[in-house]
């Protein structure tokens, strides 16, 4: 008994997320800005409108950059008011957990439900389908949306009321940004000091330097193949969404009382990395330039 299903924002996420959908059997609608990129979604009616998505659907997915893209998106381009009632609107884009609070309360006025889901596992995770969903919302609409979820990732924590998977899912990416960085930093001495990059890597990943960055998405270019350093930093996880991120942990910081020092620092150098021309390049990119290579 498949649903109809709209999804909004077929970028380096969304395309893998969507196309999940159409594999395991659901009817999907998208809808992209670019029409090049909603035609990636093979098997997918492509809509000429986020409102013609809405028109129809169970469950609608947003999949989108930032926080004032979603709002716009539900709110100015119709997606809300198209709705069937009762249908659920699900937000797994990284935004601002208070702006996932706002449109649940817009939503509920509208007798539509809403919850947040970000994502992590990036763009690998989303294409292997193993992302994990953190959600804020209602139980009941978590349960609901669970298998939906399951047929693009392997998790779905339910992490409270509407905001809380943004929360948990901001300080994973502080974590990352941070990591992303600290790896960078330790592979770069190494290997300007003069150690071959593979041997490197091999110890540092049987250390106690190990993490996500080292592991499975070194920065350091052909150590694995498929991810962005091995592809001149194309595609994957762009460093100004992670700079978005990093903007967004200092607020929910500044909102909680809470200090963190590392996010500020990172978030500034990978805002200097934009400066520098590296803007659409996968945060990886940071190893390139402490390396100095052109
Ligand atoms: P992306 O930039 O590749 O994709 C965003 C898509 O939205 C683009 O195709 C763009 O054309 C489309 N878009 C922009 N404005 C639009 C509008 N007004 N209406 C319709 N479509 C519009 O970004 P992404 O990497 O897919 O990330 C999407 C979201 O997921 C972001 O919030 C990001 O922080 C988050 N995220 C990304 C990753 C990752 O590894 N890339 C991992 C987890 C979460």
């Amino acid at each position: 008994n498949s649903s109809t299903i709209g999804f909004i924002g077929i970028g380096n996420m969304g395309t893998h997320m969507a196309g999940h959908l159409v594999k395991k059997g659901e009817k999907v609608k998208v809808f992209d800005i670019s029409q090049e990129a909603a035609k990636t979604v093979k098997g997918a009616q492509v809509c000429s409108s986020p409102e013609e998505v809405a028109q129809n659907s169970d469950i609608v997915f947003t999949m989108l950059p930032n926080g004032d893209i979603v709002k716009k998106t539900l709110l100015e381009d119709g997606v809300l008011k198209s709705l069937p009632k009762k249908s659920l609107l699900v937000d797994s884009s990284t935004i601002e957990p208070s702006v996932s609070q706002e449109l649940f309360n817009i939503s509920q006025e509208n007798d539509v439900r809403f919850i947040d889901a970000p994502v992590s596992g990036g763009v690998t995770g989303a294409e292997a389908g193993t992302l994990a969903f953190m959600v804020g919302g209602n139980q009941e609409d978590v349960e609901y949306v669970k298998p939906i979820l399951l047929h693009m990732g392997a998790r779905v924590f339910h992490c409270g009321k509407a905001g809380a998977g943004q929360i948990a899912k901001l300080s994973n990416n502080l974590i990352l940004g941070v990591c992303m960085m600290g790896v960078s930093e330790g592979m770069n001495l190494g290997i300007k000091a003069g150690l071959d990059p593979k041997v490197l890597h091999e110890i540092v990943n049987v250390s106690t330097g190990r993490c996500w960055s080292s592991e499975t998405y070194s920065p350091v270019p052909n150590l694995l193949p498929n991810v962005p350093s091995s592809n001149d930093y194309k595609g994957g996880f762009n460093i100004r969404l992670m700079s978005k991120d990093l903007a967004l942990a200092e607020r929910t910081a500044v909102n909680s009382e809470t200090s963190v020092p590392l996010a500020a620092t990172a978030h500034q150098i990978y805002r200097a990395l934009i400066s520098n021309g590296y803007g659409d390049k996968d945060f990886s990119v940071i190893y390139k330039f402490l390396s100095g290579k052109k």
